[in-house]
Order: structure tokens, then C-alpha cells, then sequence
């Protein structure tokens, strides 16, 4: 069942075959039958009816990534290199399906391209520079060297709110360094990474290298890392499940890297510039709806210039368009009813705690709106660092206020969650900006800027329990390798012997 999206005319059934996912090589429905609708979360139309797959089908992508392993270490790491730029490359002819595919299944707007081709592209300049060294020996006839080995077959375990970059994050170091992988995209949004799956096929890249078996969490989900033929393991995703994946991961005593969620600090000293700070907030509150796990949703503002921050990004957000994607807006719906509804919950819990909502707060009705999960940009005022909207994740655009007296203040609030994935500081002084941004505990700080797109291999990854292990970066690569130290000793045989 394929539909045809109207205004933009983008049939799915093009680019993907219905109720099939990729297991060595061959695209196959679930051993057991199971299927699950994609849905636009803009209007709920289906785009595309997908496989469930569960235990049985990670066995079977698991024998396939297995069988494919040795031919691919063995591989050239030149080969490696050509075939990853080739689907580099295919994904860049293709970035505009990438993009929209995203958008529809995500529910964001049009981004008019796409980060996967540069993302696949800098690992694939990587592939053939992974390099062990010599070592030092204490006697002349030894040789000490290190070998950098893939693990095997690596599992990915994928969300739904950016998946594309995230499946490419972490797909293209696991297969540049020799290893083969399964990965289990996000139930409400496993087409971009079944596309790409696609893209790396027709690009070369062998069967089995890249499995991709859609299923619900608690199914293929919770199947892959305790499956004892995955060496490595990647979640992105929740605190929670990604605890539950660390739990079958140590019975199963396999590497781990964990990217989880975050409750990141914008912090506002007295000589911010607004002109530079407002409109980022904004973006980063409305960015894919506030679903983002750097979004900047607590806002840290001096008290003396509280009032004319929140004023300035509550203007700045009735400007802020809202609709389905295939429209000129600047934000789409949330994910799913199940994400409106917990966000709709903590817009009450704010309430309840004593907040004061000064824009939105609500969820949003009229034509445009009714067939979707949308709901209005929020900011919450007066909101205390005890309250839950101001330590949990929401993954929505709700933003909380909270003030401060003095950079001690500040920094306590900021690092006074449990997590630390990014945080923004925004000053006219160099001061500052130096004491502040290394003091916050946070896997990424930027100073009068949100996000670090403008730096080519930053790596991210989080502190505390925003995860542990780092991507995107030119050592993320090494990640996927264990190290091999080989000791060669001379035994005295001559050149004739
Ligand atoms: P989630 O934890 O509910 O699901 C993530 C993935 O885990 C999905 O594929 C899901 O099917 C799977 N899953 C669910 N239960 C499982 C189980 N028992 N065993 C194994 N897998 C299971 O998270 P979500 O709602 O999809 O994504 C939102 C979360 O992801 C937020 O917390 C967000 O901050 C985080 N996130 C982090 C990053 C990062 O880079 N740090 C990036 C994107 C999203």
C-alpha cells in the first residue's frame, strides 16, 4: 500500500518495496508476517505498510552480517574506501528523496538537502588511514607492533527523529573499519535508513554488510544486543531503553556506545547579544518540534534581563509557521499521538507545578491541524531547577525559564541535571565565555553560537547520562576497532639459514 502525498506528489512506493527489509542481501517481510504502518504524522495517512520483525529475523540478519564478515575485513580498506564514497555519492544524487523520505515519515519540514552524503563521505576518507603503530622494545631482535581488527558484526540501534544521519553516524565507521552490521531502525520512522540500505546496494557495498530488520522495541529491539553473535553494540535513543540495552550487552560482555537524551542549557549573561541568541533559541525549540536531543530547552537568563529575553522569544515564536511539511513552514507536528500525549502531560505538570505558561500551551486545532499531532511552541516562565520541566527530557518545543544572579547560579542550574549532551553560552565576553564553557559538563559547548554544523568532524556524544562514546569525529572510527598487539621475535637465524 502506497499513497501519494498530496502537494508534492512523493509516492514512497517508488523508492522502497512494500512490507521488505534487507537480510543478506535479498529484501524479505518478517518470518512471522507481522506488519506495521508508517504513517505521516501530519494528516496519520499510511506512506508505507513495513515488516515487524522480531527474534527469528535478527537471527537470520545476524547468520547474514556473520557470514559476510570475513570477506569484508579482508577487504581492501581502498575497496572499503571506494565503495563507501560510491554510496556517498548516490546518497548526494539522491539527497533530495533522502530529505523529503525524512520529512515525511519524521514529520519536519524540508531541509533542501541533506547531511548523510557529507557524513558517509568523511568516513569514507577514513576507511583506508586506520593505522596501528610500533612500539618501543627493550631489545633489538623484537618487533612490537598494534593492529586495529573490526569486532564482527556490530548492532545499531536507531530513533526516529533524525534517522537518516543518525543510521549513516554510525553505520559508515562500523563497515570503513571491516565490521558488518544489523541495524533496527525506529518503528514510527524506518524509511530513510531502509532507503539508504538501498543506496549502499546500489552502490556496491556486498550483501550482508548491511542488514536492516524493522520491528517494534521490545521485539527486534531488545533481540539484537542479546543475540551472541553481535561483538559491538550502538543505541541512540532514551535513557531508559538504552539502560536495558546495557543490561543485555553486559550478559552478553560486548562493547557499548551509548547517545541519549539531554535537558540542555542556554545560558543568557546580562552582555549577550540578543540579535544573535533570540532567533537560535528559537530554532533550536522548534527544530523538528523540539525533538532533538541537543535541542536547548532550558533557557538560563540573567534576572536583570529576563524580562525582555522571554518578551523577544515570544515574539520571535508567533512568527514561528506551523504545519504538515509539503507547506512553507518552519515547524511540523510531533511523531506520534503516543509523543503528543506525553507532551501534552508535561504541559500540565508544569501547570501543576507552579510555571507560568507565556506562549502555547497548547495543542493546536483547525483544519490544517487536526489530522496531525501538533502542538504550539511553549515557554514556560518561572520555572524552578527543581521542577520536572526542568529536569526531564521532553523531546517537544517546550522551553523553560529559569534566572540567575550570578555565573555560580548559572553553572549550578546548568550542570544541575542528569544529563550533559550540549550547552550554549551567549556573552560579549571572552571572560566568561572561557570560565563558563569549561566549567559545564556537557559533550558539546558553543559559545554565541547552537550546534556545531559549521565544524567539519566535531565529535559528539554526551556526559553523564546523556552516554558515553563519541561520533562524527575522525576517531570515531577507531571505536569500531579492538586493538591487536603483535610481539615478533627474531630467533637468530641467519640470512642462508
Ligand atoms: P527510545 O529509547 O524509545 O527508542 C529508541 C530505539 O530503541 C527505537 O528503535 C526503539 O524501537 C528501540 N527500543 C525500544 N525498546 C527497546 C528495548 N527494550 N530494547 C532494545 N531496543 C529498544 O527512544 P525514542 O523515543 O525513539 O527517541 C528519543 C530519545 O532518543 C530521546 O531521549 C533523545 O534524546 C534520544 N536521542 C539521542 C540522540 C543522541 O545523539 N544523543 C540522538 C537522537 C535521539
Amino acid at each position: 500500500m502506497t499513497v501519494t502525498t498530496p502537494a508534492d506528489r512523493f509516492d514512497v512506493g517508488t523508492l522502497l518495496t512494500e512490507n521488505t527489509f534487507l537480510i543478506g542481501g535479498r529484501w524479505v517481510p518478517a518470518v512471522e508476517g507481522g506488519t506495521i504502518d508508517v504513517i505521516n504524522p501530519a494528516t496519520r495517512e499510511v506512506l508505507l505498510r513495513v515488516p515487524a520483525g522480531g527474534a527469528r529475523d535478527v537471527d537470520a540478519a545476524v547468520d547474514a552480517a556473520t557470514t559476510a564478515f570475513p570477506g569484508w575485513r579482508d577487504t581492501s580498506p581502498a575497496d572499503r574506501a571506494d565503495l563507501l564514497s560510491r554510496w556517498a555519492e548516490l546518497c548526494r544524487r539522491h539527497a533530495g528523496e533522502l530529505d523529503t523520505l525524512e520529512a515525511m515519515e519524521v514529520g519536519r519540514p524540508r531541509q533542501g538537502g541533506s547531511p548523510i552524503p557529507r557524513t558517509i563521505g568523511y568516513i569514507a576518507g577514513l576507511a583506508d588511514k586506520v593505522t596501528g603503530v610500533t612500539l618501543p622494545t627493550h631489545s633489538p631482535d623484537v618487533l612490537g607492533l598494534t593492529l586495529r581488527e573490526p569486532y564482527g558484526v556490530c548492532g545499531s540501534i536507531i530513533p526516529w527523529n533524525i534517522p537518516g544521519k543518525l543510521m549513516a553516524a554510525d553505520v559508515a565507521p562500523a563497515i570503513a573499519a571491516g565490521n558488518t552490521v544489523v541495524v533496527k531502525p525506529a518503528e514510527d520512522a524506518p524509511l530513510t535508513c531502509l532507503y539508504l540500505a538501498k543506496l549502499a546496494e546500489l552502490a556496491g557495498i556486498p550483501p550482508g554488510v548491511i542488514n536492516v530488520v524493522v520491528g517494534y522495541g521490545a521485539d527486534a529491539g531488545a533481540a539484537l544486543p542479546a543475540h551472541p553473535g553481535i561483538r559491538r553494540m550502538s543505541f541512540t535513543g532514551s535513557p531508559e531503553t538504552g539502560s536495558r540495552v546495557m543490561a543485555a550487552c553486559a550478559r552478553n560482555l560486548i562493547p557499548l556506545h551509548l547517545e541519549l537524551g539531554g535537558k540542555s542549557p542556554q545560558i543568557v549573561l546580562r552582555d549577550a547579544d540578543l540579535a544573535y541568541a533570540v532567533p537560535a533559541i528559537v530554532r533550536s525549540l522548534t527544530f523538528n518540534a523540539g525533538q532533538v536531543c541537543a535541542a536547548g530547552t532550558r533557557l538560563l537568563v540573567d534576572r536583570k534581563i529576563k524580562r525582555d529575553v522571554v518578551a523577544a522569544v515570544c515574539d520571535a515564536l508567533a512568527a514561528v509557521r506551523v504545519g504538515p511539511w509539503y507547506e512553507p513552514v518552519d515547524m511540523g507536528p510531533l511523531i506520534s499521538a503516543r509523543q503528543e500525549q506525553r507532551v501534552l502531560e508535561y504541559l500540565d505538570i508544569g501547570r501543576a507545578e507552579g510555571a507560568r505558561v507565556v506562549r502555547g500551551g497548547h495543542k493546536l486545532t483547525g483544519e490544517m491541524f487536526d489530522g496531525g499531532f501538533f502542538v504550539a511552541p511553549t515557554v514556560f516562565d518561572e520555572v524552578e531547577p527543581g521542577m520536572r520541566i526542568a529536569q526531564e527530557e521532553i523531546f517537544g518545543p517546550v522551553l523553560s525559564v529559569l534566572t540567575f544572579d550570578d555565573e555560580d547560579e548559572a553553572l549550578s542550574i546548568a550542570n544541575g541535571t542528569r544529563y550533559g549532551l550540549v550547552a550554549s553560552v551567549w556573552t560579549g565576553s571572552v571572560d566568561r565565555a572561557i570560565r563558563l564553557s569549561r566549567a559545564v559538563q556537557a559533550g558539546q559547548v558553543y559559545v554565541n553560537t547552537m550546534g556545531s554544523t559549521d565544524v567539519i568532524g566535531a565529535p559528539f556524544g554526551g556526559y553523564r547520562h546523556s552516554g558515553f562514546g563519541r561520533t562524527m569525529s575522525a576517531d570515531s572510527i577507531l571505536d569500531y576497532t579492538q586493538t591487536k598487539t603483535l610481539v615478533l621475535k627474531g630467533i637468530g637465524q641467519g640470512l642462508a639459514g
